[in-house]
């Protein structure tokens, strides 16, 4: 080089050879034939036409940010999770996400948003993949594709379709606590730091003594909850298409790192074979008054990802990302996620996706996996095998061996949950809109339906969403009907 002004680092193709220009194709004069040979001008289309990997099916729009959790209390009379031990700090990741729109759709539109933590602990990662909402739309993994396809496009028309969304619900009565949640105030949050999360799923917790417990999750935010209204969530829909995920970024980035407070609540074991709710039911929440609200620890978010692409859209959570004294639960939801969260990361981004930065463990990996596309990581054993006398790691059963789990018997079935005694479909919703929302939430709540009922719902589907109501409260089904009547 030459001369005094700077210089910048020159342009090389993927394999590091210099280019001979940005701007221009290789062409026998101006204006002939583009030359096959200019093979950097085909590296860069044929790599634009591969830039994007299969936007996730649900979920597919969303934000996310690096930080950490530190544990303020002591609940290690509970659990030995590393993550959760007196005084500990453990980075983690965190997206959050609505649910049913594509990539490019709005944030402001009324769905569920999605609240995914990955901890990066001593002893591997643990993902708590949860909700904005304690509860959820079914309980049997049997119905969520189903569920999924009703709130997504309508096969002929390619919109997206109330009609289907109310067939669905008002066939499945189980939505109805969850319907209540997301017509509500919560269904549309003023940001994502305006949310709460929860892990709605009841997992398993184990002490270090073996002594086990259920629990449920309550990620509280430190910023308070807001929400938009109907009228403003659409305006600001053709305003800022993304401002849930301008508005995370750019806190962040201003140094106003959002928080979160850990609570959980705790059952004892053997409480949940007569509690009067079936307690793994995602429909339903332990009542505070039955299990009041335990604080933890404290979440914070204070790292933007430096590249998109590579940090949010290649981000993996698992729920089936469970440490030592952490275990699953008979919720059946979350069996049935424990398969198809991985699944779904080995088809989007490829079986190796744990080795990308986000997902990879801040511990070592020693597992015997092996080969496969995109894999740069080399297995961690000489031989590809278990039992093997060349050094392979061996399981450490000893300390690993014994598994969260729960006694079960009896003839395969395919049966609903053991009924527990006041376990309806319709109680915790009314309850809700009863004595949770307070008068201005209630009318918010009517409005909210009857201007989505309005919206192309067919007679027959319609009837039954106004019983679905009135199953929920009788008071608050008749005004939807009288709204809908121009009352
Ligand atoms: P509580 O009175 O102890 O709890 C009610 C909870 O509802 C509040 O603590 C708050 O939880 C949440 N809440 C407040 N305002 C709204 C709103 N506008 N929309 C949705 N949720 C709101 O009663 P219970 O524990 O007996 O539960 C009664 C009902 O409250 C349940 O049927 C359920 O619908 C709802 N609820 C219960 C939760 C639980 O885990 N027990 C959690 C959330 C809601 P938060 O601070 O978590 O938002």
């Amino acid at each position: 080089m030459s001369g005094s002004s700077p210089r910048t680092a020159y342009t090389t193709n993927n394999a590091g050879i210099p280019v001979e220009s940005d701007e221009h194709s290789l062409t026998i004069s101006p204006d002939g034939p583009i030359l096959l040979q200019d093979h950097y001008l085909i590296e860069k289309m044929a790599q634009f036409n591969r830039e994007r990997v299969p936007e996730r099916v649900v979920h597919a729009k969303g934000a996310g940010a690096y930080g950490f959790f530190e544990v303020t209390d002591d609940v290690s009379q509970f659990t030995k999770a590393d993550l959760f031990q007196p005084g500990k700090r453990t980075d983690m990741l965190a997206r959050f996400s609505t649910v049913a729109g594509e990539l490019g759709s709005p944030d402001t539109w009324r769905d569920p948003r999605g609240f995914a933590l990955k901890f990066y602990t001593e002893l591997g990662n643990y993902d708590m993949v949860g909700n904005n909402t304690p509860v959820f739309f079914v309980r049997d993994p049997q119905k969520f594709q189903d569920f999924i396809r009703s709130q997504k496009r309508h096969p002929a028309t390619g919109l997206r379709n109330n009609d289907m969304q109310w067939d669905f619900w008002t066939l499945s009565p189980e939505s109805a606590h969850m319907v209540t949640w997301l017509m509500g105030d919560r269904g549309i949050p003023k940001s994502y730091r305006n949310m709460n999360g929860y892990s709605s799923h009841t997992y398993m917790w184990v002490n270090a003594t073996g002594e086990r417990f259920w629990v449920k999750y309550h990620f509280k935010t430190d910023q308070g909850i807001d929400y938009f209204t109907q009228a403003d969530a659409d305006a600001m829909a053709g305003t800022d298409a993304d401002h849930h995920r301008r508005d995370l970024y750019e806190s962040i980035e201003s140094g106003n790192a959002p928080t979160w407070s850990l609570k959980v609540q705790i059952m004892p074991f053997e409480d949940a074979a007569d509690y009067r709710f079936n307690p793994f039911d995602l429909t339903k929440v332990w009542p505070h008054a039955d299990y009041p609200l335990i604080d933890v620890g404290r979440m914070t978010l204070d790292k933007n990802p430096d590249d998109y692409f590579i940090h949010i859209e290649q981000a993996a959570f698992e729920p089936s990302n469970l440490v030592p004294g952490i275990g699953p639960s008979p919720d059946k939801m979350l069996l049935g996620r424990l398969f198809s969260y991985p699944d779904t990361h080995r088809y989007r981004i490829g079986p190796n996706y744990s080795q990308l930065p986000p997902n990879r463990p801040r511990v070592p990996v020693r597992s015997y996996a092996k080969d496969g596309p995109m894999r740069y990581d080399p297995s961690a054993a000489a031989r590809p095998y278990a039992p093997n006398s060349y050094g392979g790691p061996a399981a450490d059963t000893e300390r690993f061996g014994d598994p969260a789990g729960w006694a079960a018997a009896g003839e395969m079935v395919r049966e609903a949950y053991k009924l527990h005694r006041e376990d309806d479909d319709w109680g915790q919703a009314g309850t809700q809109v009863r004595e949770v929302l307070d008068d201005a939430a209630r009318d918010r709540l009517v409005s909210n339906v009857s201007g989505h009922l309005a919206q192309g719902v067919s007679r027959p589907v319609l009837d039954r969403a106004l019983q679905y109501w009135r199953n929920i409260d009788k008071v608050v089904g008749d005004r939807i009907a009288n709204k809908m009547n121009g009352g």
